[in-house]
């Protein structure tokens, strides 16, 4: 975060913001390096905001706001139709630029942009989204009905795993509902923004209402602090996530602030093995295992154990890892050389803690690309680092348990609340398991259970500080205020004075 432009080997391109319909180069001499994580090579030079370019972008926001708002909703449904197919038509070019700054494979970026399609095509029905209620005769010749307005300026501030999915998660339903947008999305892939950026300026979303700028926590503590930023939505790490939800609301913000997470999969010995190996595989290493929906710790119910844990051995070496560009790679690099290495040393400490290597993927942490292997560490324990922490790796940690309750008292006490996974052939011990994890978001065979559109994403405990989850219902609730107007057209012959207080009947 704190290399500056002036390290950047000269072929680096400048990545600017994106402030009332055009780009706006950086003035505050602050940049970071962004790289292609398959070669290490830097690619871009991203700018850092200083806290007067955010309250520019803030400004931009705040003009664009009144006729936005007043903007029909057949207009905007309108408008958000076109963002559609433009997202739709350029989703391999959306996707290039998340695999040249991210890494993720083709097959996945082409995944993450469908993923975040999704919420736009839900947000394209924002007339009936906002839909209020409404009663006649609630009293004597008086109507009382609710309606839905938006917040003002809003802002979002989003991770790196997700460039592209994750800011459409919070712009989408935030325009939708009439809001202007300030995005500050990860410094580290920060292009895919200013190219969505540029698609809804094509599609007709008027300037201001849609504004990118990039920095580190400079960017956002002025997005916190500013007296004109209504609400803030936040996807990113456990720490940052508490500081962002204390600081946006002391500030008088209402705020969502997704969090970190480390997710468990449950195999119990009646699961068809096969199929749950497959699913650990595909959840545990796609994305180098670096989604917050990622499982991270099978958790292997009794004589469960070895059969799945040689299922797994032998779908490790079928894994194609290599750049995400090259035809039929599965799994890309990891996003920093600092993160590579952080994953490698939860490999080594693995063995030192006891836990038992059974696939170590430290071999291709030699080359320039931030690369590890698929790795699979069998007999880890709640107490040991690399079962507590949250490694974000393509690293699989296997823990044996001998019941069901047992398996379930692993997921209750595991201090995120993100995402889990139950296999088995038991509709009935599933739905216990449903009924009883401490979690936001439960897959019943289904290892990724990422909530469609029409739901809602977010997770319990440390993974989510706020009270509503993102996209779906209470996404539009999050991005609007409630309104109750209490109506009557008397005769005003009939006006009196009355200093009771009003009552229905
Ligand atoms: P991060 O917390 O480092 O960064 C997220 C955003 O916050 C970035 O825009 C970054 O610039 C900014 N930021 C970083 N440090 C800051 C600070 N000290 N003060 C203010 N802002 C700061 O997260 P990341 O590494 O980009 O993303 C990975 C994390 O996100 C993982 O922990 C993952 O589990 C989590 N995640 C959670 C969800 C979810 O839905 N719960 C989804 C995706 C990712």
């Amino acid at each position: 975060m704190t290399d500056t432009l002036q390290e950047a080997p000269t072929a680096v391109k400048p990545i600017n913001h994106w402030i009332g319909g055009i780009t706006v180069a950086g003035k505050s001499g602050r940049s970071g390096p962004v790289y292609n994580p398959a070669t290490g090579q830097q690619t871009g030079a991203v700018d850092f905001a200083s806290p007067e370019e955010v309250a520019q972008a803030i400004a931009a926001a705040k003009a664009a706001f009144p006729a936005w708002r007043a903007t029909s909703l057949s207009r905007r449904a309108e408008i958000l139709f076109r963002v559609r197919e433009l997202f739709h038509q350029h989703r391999a070019d959306i996707a290039r630029l998340l695999t040249a700054e991210h890494g993720k494979v083709q097959s996945d970026a082409l995944g993450e942009v469908a993923r975040g399609l999704e919420i736009v095509e839900f947000a394209c029905g924002i007339p009936h989204l906002l839909k209020g209620g409404y009663t006649e005769q609630a009293s004597t010749g008086i109507d009382v009905y609710s309606i839905r307005q938006p917040v003002g300026v809003v802002a979002g501030i989003t991770p790196f795993n997700f460039p592209a999915m994750v800011p459409m998660w919070m712009f989408a339903p935030a325009i939708a509902c009439g809001n202007t947008f300030v995005l500050k999305p990860s410094e580290k892939d920060p292009s895919a923004s200013i190219y969505l950026a540029q698609l809804l300026h094509e599609a007709g979303v008027p300037d201001g209402v849609f504004n990118v700028v990039h920095g580190d926590k400079v960017a956002v503590d002025a997005l916190l602090e500013h007296p004109d930023v209504g609400a803030i939505s936040f996807v990113g790490s456990t720490p940052v996530a508490k500081y962002i939800y204390t600081t946006a609301t002391s500030h008088g913000k209402r705020c969502q602030a997704l969090a970190g997470a480390k997710n468990h999969m449950v195999v119990l010995p009646d699961a068809d093995i096969d199929m749950a190996a497959d699913a650990a595989v595909s959840a545990g290493y796609g994305s180098a295992g670096e989604r917050c929906m990622a499982i991270s710790m099978v958790v292997a119910v009794g004589h469960a154990a070895e059969p799945l844990i040689e299922a797994i051995k032998e779908r490790i070496p079928k894994i194609k890892v290599g750049a995400g560009d090259e035809p039929g790679v599965e799994m890309g690099p990891l996003i920093t050389r600092e993160h590579r290495d952080r994953v490698v040393s939860y490999i080594e400490n693995a063995a030192t803690e006891g836990a038992k290597v059974i696939v170590d993927g430290r071999d291709a942490a030699n080359g320039d690309g931030f690369f590890v292997n698929p790795t699979l560490i069998d007999e880890t324990k709640p107490g040991m680092k690399v079962y507590d922490d949250e490694i974000f790796g393509p690293v699989l940690g296997v823990t044996r348990v001998d019941t069901y309750d047992e398996a379930l008292k692993l997921v209750n006490e595991n201090p995120y609340g993100n995402g889990t996974a139950i296999f088995t052939r038991d509709g009935g011990v599933a739905r216990q398991f449903q009924f009883d994890a401490q979690v936001g978001m439960v897959g019943v065979n289904v290892p990724i259970p990422v909530p469609v559109a029409y739901y809602s994403f977010g997770g319990w405990k440390n993974s989510l500080f706020g009270d509503l989850h993102i996209y779906g219902e209470e996404g539009i609730a999050f991005y609007t205020r409630g309104k109750v107007v209490t109506s009557r057209w008397p005769d005003p012959a009939t006006s009196q004075v009355d200093l009771g207080f009003p009552q229905t009947r």
